[in-house]
């Protein structure tokens, strides 16, 4: 099934958000593959954020998500990766609707508590860059025929 990035960026997990950001990626229904609590490296975060090089923000978008340890999951379900972005929510959190976790829990853009991957391809190479493949569980959930049907 297809697999997405969720990471809970160092500010959701100072804030004590990883719970509740968790039980809303379960309560929806999709399922943890993969999960690691982890300080992201200077080395990772250029591969990760490649796309934004030399942006404005790019620096201070380095600086930040490699500053204090983030919670890094594969997360995996039918139609997650445009599933989860909905529930993420716009990038600016005033522009995110009240319901999503941008929406709900922050306030500026450069601390938007989380990030998920944006398409097929992205979701790929962002698992790859923090994830073996032996990180990755390939596991069935009792709850996935209520979840999807049979
Ligand atoms: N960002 C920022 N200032 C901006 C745009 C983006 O600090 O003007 C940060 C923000 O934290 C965002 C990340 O850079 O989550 C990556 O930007 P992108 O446009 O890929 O947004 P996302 O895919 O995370 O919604
Ligand atoms: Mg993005």
């Amino acid at each position: 099934m297809e697999k997405t990035l969720l990471i809970i960026k160092p500010d959701g997990v100072q804030r004590g958000l990883v719970g509740r950001i968790l039980a809303r990626v379960e309560k929806k229904g999709f399922k943890i593959s993969a999960m690691k609590l982890e300080k992201i490296s200077k080395e990772k975060a250029e591969v990760h954020y490649a796309e934004h090089k030399g942006k404005g923000f790019y620096l201070e978008l380095l600086e930040f998500i490699t500053s204090s340890p983030c919670v890094l999951a594969v997360i995996e379900g039918k139609n997650v990766i445009e599933g989860l972005r909905k529930m993420a929510g716009k990038t600016n959190p005033l522009e995110a609707d009240i319901g999503t976790i941008r929406g709900d829990f922050a306030v500026v853009v450069s601390q938007n508590i989380v990030h998920t991957s944006d398409g097929i391809e992205s979701s790929k190479r962002e698992i790859e860059n923090f994830f073996k493949n032996e990180e990755i569980q390939e596991h069935i959930l009792c709850t996935e025929q209520w979840t999807y049907g049979r």
